[in-house]
C-alpha cells in the first residue's frame, strides 16, 4: 500500500468523523428522553369496554393464551372484563386483529420492565387505561 492511498484512506476517514460532528445524534438520552414510535407500534394493549361485547374474539386468537374474559364482571350493558398476562404476551397483534368492535388497540408503550413478575399481570382496570406516562414514571424510577 503506497503511501498516497494510506494519505487518501486517512483524509476519507477523517472526512467522515467531521461530517459527522455537526449530524444530529442517532441515540436518545433514554430512559428520559423516548423517540417518536411508528403508528402501527404493537405495545401494550388498551381495552375500550364501553365497545366490548364480550365475543372472546381476541381470547380464542392468542396463540398463548395470554388474555382470559370474565363475562361476569360487567361495566356496560354487553362488555366483559380482560386479563392481560405480559410475562406470556409476545405482542402478536391477533387479538387486535381479531376485535370486530374496535375495542382493543396496541399502544405506543413499549417499555413494560417491572421490579416484580406479578406486576406484569394486567387486571382490567389497568388495562382500561394507561395507567401512567411512560416518561414520568422512567423518571421518578431511574433517577
Ligand atoms: S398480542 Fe398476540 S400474544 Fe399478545 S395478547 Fe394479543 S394475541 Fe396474545
Ligand atoms: S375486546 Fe373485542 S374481541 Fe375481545 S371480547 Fe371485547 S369485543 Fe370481543
Amino acid at each position: 500500500m503506497g503511501f498516497f492511498s494510506t494519505l487518501g484512506e486517512i483524509f476519507t476517514i477523517l472526512k467522515h468523523v467531521f461530517s459527522q460532528v455537526f449530524e444530529r445524534p442517532f441515540t436518545v438520552l433514554y430512559p428520559y428522553e423516548d423517540r417518536e414510535h411508528p403508528e402501527r407500534t404493537r405495545g401494550r394493549h388498551i381495552h375500550i369496554r364501553e365497545k366490548c361485547t364480550a365475543c372472546a374474539q381476541c381470547v380464542r386468537a392468542c396463540p398463548v393464551v395470554a388474555i382470559r374474559i370474565d363475562k361476569s364482571d360487567r361495566k356496560y350493558e354487553k362488555d366483559a372484563a380482560l386479563y392481560f398476562d405480559y410475562t406470556r404476551c409476545i405482542f402478536c397483534g391477533l387479538c387486535v386483529q381479531a376485535c370486530r368492535f374496535n375495542a382493543l388497540f396496541h399502544t405506543k408503550v413499549v417499555d413494560l420492565s417491572e421490579p416484580e413478575r406479578e406486576r406484569l399481570h394486567y387486571d382490567p382496570e389497568r388495562i382500561e387505561t394507561l395507567d401512567r406516562d411512560p416518561l414520568e414514571w422512567r423518571g421518578s424510577r431511574f433517577r
